[in-house]
């Protein structure tokens, strides 16, 4: 069941909200306390927008030449969508989920995962009908209520591919490649663990032999994985406790109870991907949080951290061709996603030093005296913006020295100077802030003069 915490309980009955009726309101508590950001969340400020627009924008250029095309699914949706496709037993619903009810009745969750909600719109748009397969990605935020830590968010964002309609192999391969490539673009050296998690006919008899295993061993697993042997053994082979972990070093691996088929899909996976430049591992524990994977899983982590026993996972993904299905979807529609964690993937281009791109300084600062010169500086602005020419000022302000200073500051090759005697000439200074010199100009000319200068 939902995280309680979440859960407003109320007497609602079914849709009694009409459709124009508001919302009621929350009377909210008087306190004297400032207002302030709530624990696991994060203001992502300006100086930290080139790392974000360095990974967005190069997450866009790769899901473009991978020919992936663009989707957004809302941030809330009914919450049976999550519990049927994540699982109602992973921690992910069982105790991470933002979910509550609506005045009009609905149990509805803030997303925690993009998959679910993509299978959703694919679902209701009948994307089945158009050429398979389809590749979606998306990126945004996602909400868990997990402990927070360092790279470890209750709001986090992900960039998100689906590609939905295929169960061939060389899919898996192919968006394992965009994975690793992306991340090595991004300049992090990183490496794949690769494993296959079978299929619903080979699973169970694994999961039976596993908890076999697992039982001799039980009294020294963690609380959490004497839970988890009743409710889904295979999350016991990836918990991070170190007792845990010695356990599961030893238990019966699933590829040697893979079913023909399955062992087949994984082969061929591997053998795409030794074609490629790919650096990977196989690693027979690796089974994932969500429940609807099967077939391939993998994540991706900084090759420097390989050795540690839980390495924070900068991606995840893997097959899940029955989730479709599940939801009410057409058929046989197998499907494979990935999603990557933006802000682990800025912490490790932060730690491995990588250059990323300051915001363009612009090429001319406009300054002005006076009141008649502010207005008409607010025009030229405007003029200089619409000609293309990189231009900055700061309108608030009066003096010159204030604003030479900030045009000093904003690196501009050229200082524009309008004051009152200028207005009256129609004139304007143009002052090169490399060598000090001035030169007044009509404004009629002003724009054939800066680009003359700026080509330079
Ligand atoms: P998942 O959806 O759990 O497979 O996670 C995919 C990726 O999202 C992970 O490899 C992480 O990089 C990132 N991630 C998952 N959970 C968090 C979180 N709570 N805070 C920040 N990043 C996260």
């Amino acid at each position: 069941m939902a995280h309680k915490q979440f859960m407003k309980k109320k007497p609602v009955p079914q849709n009694s909200l009409k459709d124009n009726e508001p919302l009621k309101k929350m009377t909210p508590k008087k306190s004297s306390k400032k207002p302030q950001l709530l624990r696991g969340m994060k203001d992502i400020l300006p100086q930290e927008q080139p790392y974000w627009e360095y990974v967005q924008e190069s997450a866009q250029q790769a899901s473009r030449a991978y020919g992936y095309q663009r989707i957004e699914v809302p941030v809330l949706e009914e919450y049976q969508l999550f519990a049927r496709t994540v699982g109602e037993s992973s921690d992910i619903v069982s105790k991470e989920m933002y979910d509550f009810e609506t005045p009009g009745g609905d149990h509805v969750a803030l997303r925690p995962e993009f998959t679910a909600g993509i299978c959703r719109a694919f679902i209701e748009h009948g994307m089945k009908n158009i050429p398979q397969p389809v590749k979606l990605w998306t990126d945004g935020p996602l909400f868990r209520y997990d402990r927070p830590q360092a790279g470890r968010y209750r709001q986090l964002h992900q960039v998100d591919w689906e590609i939905i309609g295929s169960h061939q192999p060389a899919i898996d391969a192919e968006l394992i490649s965009l994975g690793s490539h992306l991340l090595g673009d991004l300049g992090l050296e990183v490496m794949a663990r690769v494993n296959s998690i079978g299929c619903r006919e080979c699973r169970p008899a694994y999961i039976a032999v596993l908890k076999e295993y697992f039982k001799t061993h039980k009294k020294n697993l963690c609380e959490d994985c004497k839970n988890r042997l009743l409710k889904n053994p295979l999350r016991v082979l990836d918990c991070k406790e170190e007792a845990c972990q010695a356990i599961a070093a030893e238990a019966p691996q699933i590829v040697d109870h893979l079913c023909e088929a399955c062992r087949e899909h994984f082969m061929k996976v591997l053998e795409y991907l030794d074609e490629g430049d790919v650096v990977y591992h196989l690693h027979p524990r690796l089974v994932r949080g969500l429940d609807y994977y099967s077939h391939t899983v993998f994540e991706f982590y900084l090759q420097k951290d390989q050795e540690e026993a839980s390495p924070a996972a900068l991606l995840g993904g893997g097959r899940y061709d029955y989730l479709i299905q599940d939801l009410g979807g057409p058929g046989e529609t197998p499907a494979v996603g990935m999603a990557m964690g933006i802000e682990r993937v800025i912490l490790a281009i932060k730690e491995a030093g990588v250059p990323v791109a300051q915001p363009p300084t612009p090429d001319v600062f406009l300054a002005q005296i006076g009141e008649t010169a502010r207005k008409r500086a607010l025009q030229l602005f405007e003029d200089l913006r619409q000609a293309e020419i990189a231009v900055a000022a700061n309108i608030s302000k009066n003096g010159l020295s204030d604003q030479l200073s900030l045009a000093n500051k904003s690196q501009a090759k050229i200082t524009l100077i309008l004051g009152q005697k200028e207005m009256i000439d129609n004139t304007i200074i143009a002052r090169d802030m490399e060598n000090g010199s001035q030169e007044t100009i009509l404004q009629t000319k002003l724009i054939d003069f800066l680009k003359k200068q700026l080509k330079k």
